[in-house]
């Protein structure tokens, strides 16, 4: 059987599917069984949280005509929406067409009512991009809605939305997603096609997303291509999407605690071989020390800090010979980097005097540890 994009085949097809938004859907969902419908709706969240998605969920929950109270996925309206070809449901992208005769064009296209539906939904997507004057002919349109038609307007930045807009429509904040419902997602989807994958390789996948479920499907998709045999592990996920393996990590956070300044170097030559791009090298060292700085502070639970339970007691171990203050000096010079580096003629030279830096940084451990050493040779 051919393969099917995940991303288009597994988009949420019902508020039931909708993955971290349940607040959302049973909002929605309560005021079309009470038929207390709000006529128009804003949607914000930072991208791929599932805003247009939902767009068109509520527009084929309230045009379906098949039994029951969700969408039916089979009568000609559901179809149509899914398709993209409804006449009932506009989807305009305020991106680029964002002035007013693109807002009159649309409201003129809807301004009778619907043949054998109940309601035309226009779709807005990234309103806040309309200047002041389609704002200000959407605003008369909203001000007397006809009663078929229902308004979503979906926004990454909702504090560049006009304060009347924002007083005449029911507002939705869209959440991101956590890694562990992104990764619960794809182990459920990988279950229903019937594709062998490692949970830590989802995981993986999951927190590359970072809270955004579609971007999350089209990563499947890369390594499911990539790898080509039908199955999903660690390693295949982390050379498809250039993650940096976490255990040279480890070993850099080694050489630095033994100030090993070839060690460190030899380090950047390993990653550079594998491909690694050195923006993901950075994001990845920084969340190496953002984690060996939870793993040493106190008893942080392994789900919280967001690795399994034998990384937490490896990250444990590595946290030793350092510091909190250490770790804090070290994190300060992986963040420094990561702005040097988007102006450095040769990145890479400029990434490898940084760890030589980290690799020179003197413990204030080990100085504590000289100083106990002495007394106890005074005593
Ligand atoms: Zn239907």
């Amino acid at each position: 059987m051919a393969y099917v994009a995940m991303a288009r085949k597994w988009r949420p097809k019902s508020f039931d599917d909708l993955v971290g938004q349940e607040h959302i859907a049973r909002t929605i969902t309560n005021a079309i069984e009470s038929g207390r419908l709000h006529h128009a709706f804003l949607f914000t969240g930072t991208r791929g949280v599932g805003k247009t998605t939902s767009a068109r969920i509520l527009a084929r929950t309230l045009n379906c005509t098949g039994e029951g109270k969700r969408p039916c996925g089979k009568c000609r309206a559901c179809l149509e929406v899914d398709d993209g070809s409804s006449l009932d449901v506009i989807e305009m992208d305020g991106a680029s067409n964002s002035g007013v005769d693109d807002v009159r064009a649309v409201i003129e296209q809807v301004k009778y009512a619907p043949m054998n539906r109940k309601y035309r939904v226009i779709v807005i997507d990234e309103v806040h991009m309309l200047t002041k004057n389609a704002f200000n002919a959407l605003l008369k349109t909203l001000e007397e809605p006809p009663p078929h038609i229902i308004f979503i307007m979906a926004t990454t930045e909702v504090n560049k939305v006009p304060q009347t807009i924002l007083s005449r429509v029911l507002r939705f904040d869209f959440r991101r997603i956590s890694p562990e419902n992104v990764a619960a997602r794809l182990k459920h989807i990988c279950g229903q096609e019937n594709i062998p994958a490692d949970d830590d390789a989802l995981r993986a996948i999951a927190e590359k997303a970072d809270g955004s479920m579609r971007d999350a499907l089209t990563y499947f998709d890369q390594v499911y291509a990539f790898r080509g045999d039908g199955t999903i592990d660690l390693e295949s996920v982390h050379e498809a999407l250039g993650i940096p393996p976490e255990e040279l990590f480890s070993e850099l956070a080694k050489s630095i605690a033994a100030h090993d300044a070839k060690g460190c170097v030899e380090t950047v030559v390993r990653f550079h071989r594998k491909g690694i791009e050195i923006p993901d090298f950075l994001e990845g060292l920084l969340r190496h020390l953002r984690n060996l700085l939870l793993a040493s502070i106190g008893d942080m639970p392994a789900e919280e800090i967001g690795v399994s339970p034998e990384a937490l007691r490896e990250l444990r171990e590595q946290a030793v010979p350092f510091t909190t203050g250490d770790l804090l000096r070290l994190a300060r010079i992986a963040l420094d980097l990561r702005q040097e580096v988007r102006w450095s003629a040769d990145p890479r030279v400029t990434v490898e005097i940084g760890l030589l830096r980290m690799a020179h940084l003197a413990s204030t451990r080990s100085i504590r540890k000289l100083l106990e050493a002495q007394t106890e040779k005074k005593n």
